[in-house]
């Protein structure tokens, strides 16, 4: 008999959740990914003691049939890619199917949803076999809690409930501002954290901004809107008198996907170079537009990291597009030494 053995798929989706799941935040980033990869119009999250008890995330999107359900919780299971191909130019979020599988091995899940088509709405909790009937509005429910239950050794790396919730506010944060036509609300222990409605003009989307961002980055901002060579980047970015200590107010989105990158950071970086004194991080919130098929992003599961085929053609276009951008407060700073 061969000592080697195959795990059980529990074990093997806990080890896996390693990867995607590391603390409370990690579970709602990719239960809002789903969210807005099924349509999404409005995501509501429901936070208690900073998810270490319950988060819960309900969406509006396509919803999953009874037959759906089940298939959800299975590792590699994803209606969102069936061959190698469709990854060269995926435009979901997710595409791995393992989320749902290692969430649900590392906390007590259950998934509540309806979609047009069916008559009701399903629920299933994760151990049990069926779906049991149950009675929403189109969209879907995923309710996670005692997060790490099951995984002691896991459980032990979570912080205070001020920490854990300071993480999920930040990630959602990001998610919102990645989906200015989408309307989330985030609320911690029955009360709201924060509520943003669709922006689909420039006053909304500044509004907007100054709801989830700083309010001082919004009043000095200079608005960046470039196009040339397939890419578009449109966004914001603060006058240098509006510089940061620290790197916190930074962000990039490619594709509508939160990235952190050090291409990326080094041609913001460029761009600001003689007009940020030293240890000084200029603010930005930036959408990067291009062809998905011009981006890996099947780097690390969390997806933060991409890959540019043309990398130093996505570098000269930021830095030109916010040098550029940057010229009128560079004249300003000149005048004045001339003074
Ligand atoms: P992935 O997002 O990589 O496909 P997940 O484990 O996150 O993998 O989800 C598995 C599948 O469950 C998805 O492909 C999708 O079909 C379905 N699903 C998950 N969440 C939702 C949701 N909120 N609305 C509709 N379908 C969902
Ligand atoms: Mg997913």
């Amino acid at each position: 008999m061969s000592s080697i053995k195959q795990l059980s798929i529990v074990l093997a989706n806990q080890i896996a959740a390693g990867e995607v799941v590391e603390r409370p935040a990690s579970v709602v980033k990719e239960l809002v990914e789903n969210a807005l990869d099924a349509g999404a119009r409005q995501v509501t999250v429901d936070i208690e003691d900073g998810g270490i008890r319950l988060i819960q995330v309900s969406d509006d999107g396509i919803g999953m049939s009874s037959d759906d359900l089940p298939m959800a919780l299975l590792p590699h299971a994803t209606s969102k890619i069936a061959e190698l191909s469709d990854l060269e130019a995926v435009a979901t979020l997710g595409f791995r199917g393992e989320a749902l599988a290692s969430i649900s091995s590392v906390a007590r899940t259950t998934l509540t949803s309806k979609t047009d088509e069916g008559e009701m709405a399903w629920c299933l909790a994760s151990g049990s076999a069926e779906p049991r009937p149950a009675s929403r509005a189109r969209g879907t429910t995923v309710e996670v809690r005692d997060l790490f239950y099951n995984t002691p050794a896991r459980r032990k790396f979570l912080r205070t409930e001020k920490t854990e919730f300071g993480h999920i506010d930040e990630a959602l944060r990001q998610q919102a501002l990645s989906r200015p036509l989408i309307a989330f609300e985030l609320k911690h222990n029955g009360k709201t954290q924060f509520s943003v409605r669709a922006a689909d003009c420039e006053e909304s989307r500044r509004r907007r901004l100054s709801q989830l961002c700083n309010e001082d980055f919004v009043d000095s901002a200079l608005v960046i809107d470039e196009y040339g060579s397939g890419l578009s980047l449109r966004g914001w970015v603060a006058k240098p008198t509006f510089s940061r200590s620290r790197a916190d107010l930074q962000y990039f989105f490619v594709n509508g996907r939160v990235v952190r990158d050090r291409l990326v950071s080094h041609a913001i970086r460029q761009a600001y170079r003689d007009v940020l004194f030293h240890g000084r991080h200029p603010a930005y919130v930036l959408y990067l537009e291009l062809d998905p098929s011009a981006v890996d992003v099947n780097v690390h599961p969390t997806k933060h990291e991409v890959r540019f085929r043309e990398t130093r053609m996505i570098h000269d276009f930021l830095f030109r597009s916010l040098h550029r951008a940057l010229a009128e407060t560079r004249a300003g700073l000149a005048a004045d030494r001339d003074e």
